[in-house]
């Protein structure tokens, strides 16, 4: 099947010569709920950009649902939605407006425009008539998601679309963000917050120094955390670390604290302190933690030059 977005190849180096974007091939399914992670200035923002039109690649290719941007830029543009970061947008519209300006933008004539279902969807349609300068923060934002959907596309780009909201609201866009996938809509979304993609993505591909380092469902990326780590609080401070038998990594947290990272398929925690009695450190306290996306991520995105 086609994908949602396919990328090949795809470079961009900005005029002063960063080079932001250094060969990606991705193929987003269609029908996902997908997540675009990496750091700041991993080169995510390069990506969203160049599929809405607004930056031009250096090299290689980039398809919207099957639609060539180079050769069907029409289309493929026609096929996307964007929401951007920053709350842009004109303060003395309003919601009913702004939707209906945007729809124009796009050139869906008045017979196809679902104004007010857009803004009921997104829960807003009791503030159709306000001016936008009034709405909340969170209502901002789900004005700028009716606003990227008013042409109807099928894929739907959100560009950290909770950076700095609160925890109530994050939850509420979750939600929604579930909720627009559930009716059928292709969901990419970037973020630099593992529990976001962790929570909400059913596929993940993080990104670093303009490169995928990994593409999988999500899962699977959460099965490569196998390491574990054990903390302990000595009854006497240690001089030198000790050599643990099974240990990947000992680390000093203190003068008589150590943590201990182990791979969990390979050994168990309680041959791990087994060992530690056996050297002769006698034990006063344990805690364990198990690894998460955040240990992938940057087991994944640590090396220098970020090669795969
Ligand atoms: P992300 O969205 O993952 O934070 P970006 O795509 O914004 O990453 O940036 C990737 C790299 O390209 C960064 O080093 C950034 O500084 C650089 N960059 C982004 N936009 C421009 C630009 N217009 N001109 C020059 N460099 C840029």
């Amino acid at each position: 099947m086609t994908a949602a977005i396919r990328l090949d190849g795809l470079e961009k180096t900005y005029a002063g010569g960063k080079r932001a974007l250094d060969g990606v091939s991705l193929a987003i399914p269609r029908g996902s709920l997908f997540g675009l992670l990496g750091p700041n200035g991993a080169g995510k923002s390069t990506m969203i950009n160049i599929l809405a039109g607004l930056v031009t690649k250096t090299a290689g290719k980039a398809e919207v649902w099957g639609f060539d941007i180079d050769s069907h830029p029409r289309n493929a543009k026609a096929s996307i939605g964007v929401v951007p970061q920053e709350l842009l947008f004109d303060a003395f519209f309003t919601p009913f407006e702004t939707l209906e300006l945007q729809a124009g933008l796009f050139g869906v004539p008045a017979v196809k425009r679902r104004t007010m279902e857009l803004l009921q969807k997104v829960r807003l349609d009791d503030k159709a008539h306000v001016y936008s300068r009034t709405l909340s923060g969170g209502m901002k934002r789900r004005l700028l998601i009716a606003k990227a959907l008013v042409h109807n596309p099928p894929v739907i780009i959100l560009d950290e679309p909770t950076a700095g909201v609160d925890i109530e609201l994050r939850q509420m866009l979750w939600a929604y963000v579930r909720e627009l996938h559930a009716q059928g809509t292709t969901v990419v979304l970037t973020t630099h917050y593992l529990e976001e993609a962790e929570e909400l993505c059913d596929r993940i591909a993080i990104v670093n120094h303009g490169r995928i380092v990994i593409d999988t469902d999500t899962p699977t990326l959460l099965g490569q955390a196998r390491e574990k780590k054990v903390e302990v609080t000595l009854q006497a401070d240690v001089a030198d670390l000790p050599q643990i038998e099974g240990a990947s990594r000992v680390e000093r947290l203190g003068p008589n604290r150590l943590a201990i990272s182990y791979d969990k398929g390979l050994v168990q925690a309680g041959a791990i302190l087994a060992r530690l009695a056996a050297a002769g450190l006698g034990i006063v306290d344990v805690t364990t933690r198990e690894a998460d996306l955040e240990d992938v991520f940057l087991a994944l995105t640590a090396q220098p030059g970020g090669a795969a």
